[in-house]
């Protein structure tokens, strides 16, 4: 299988070849499809498996084949993931494969200062990337808002249940719209992290790596 048969665009395409992608790993290939066709995802896979395009792609494909939108950006993908690193691979990711898609993309994450973040996030932005507290405590600032997401992907759920990141996961799921497409990621599948998949997925399509 290659790119072109996932039927994705030309500036997704070009950015590939670009990239030295010739074809699409195993979680890329299962995982593109379903998304593309706006179902929810249950992916049990590891980071080096391409789990990052598995997401990444299929949503710039089905936002930047929406309507342009004017003016201001609201953001319609939120990406949680556990730790800074992790989230700057994905904001990475997202620059590589996304260059031609005129989408913009931010990250936020703790550890720093929050004024270059905010400064970004003032013009809007169509994704973000964000670790759980750095999230939370910009969305009480008012900086982010997520009313208007079409997308949330839950990274590693099982890494951010182990860094003891639950509450805050609770707190941002409430904060977001019941009409979404859900993508939920774990290397590993115990009792507490099913149940909490089975509380943001509806009707998912489970990919095992
Ligand atoms: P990830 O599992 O998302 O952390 O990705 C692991 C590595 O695989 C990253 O360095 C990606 O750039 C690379 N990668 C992802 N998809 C592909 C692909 N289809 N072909 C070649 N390399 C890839």
């Amino acid at each position: 299988m290659t790119f072109q048969d996932l039927k994705l665009s030309e500036p997704i395409l070009k950015a590939l070849a670009e990239e030295g992608y010739t074809k699409p790993t195993p979680i890329q290939e299962q995982a593109i499809p379903i998304v593309l066709d706006k179902k929810d995802l249950l992916g049990c896979a590891q980071t080096g498996t391409g789990k990052t395009a598995a997401f990444a792609i299929p949503i710039l494909e089905h936002l930047h084949t929406q309507e342009a939108s004017k003016g201001y950006r609201h953001i319609k993908a939120l990406i949680l993931t556990p730790t800074r690193e992790l989230a700057a691979q994905i904001d990475d990711s997202f620059t590589a494969y996304g260059k031609y898609t005129g989408l913009k993309h931010d990250v936020i994450f703790g550890g720093v200062s929050q004024h270059t973040q905010t400064l970004s996030l003032r013009n809007g932005t169509d994704i973000l990337i964000a670790t759980p507290g750095r999230l939370l405590d910009l969305m009480n600032q008012g900086y982010v808002h997520i009313a208007h997401l079409e997308f949330f992907v839950l990274d590693e759920a099982d890494r951010m249940l182990d860094m003891g990141f639950i509450n805050d996961i609770k707190k941002i799921i409430r904060e977001l719209p019941e009409e979404r497409q859900t993508l939920f990621f774990s290397a590993t599948m115990p009792p507490t992290i099913a149940k909490l998949a089975d509380s943001l997925l509806t009707d998912p399509l489970k990919v095992e790596i």
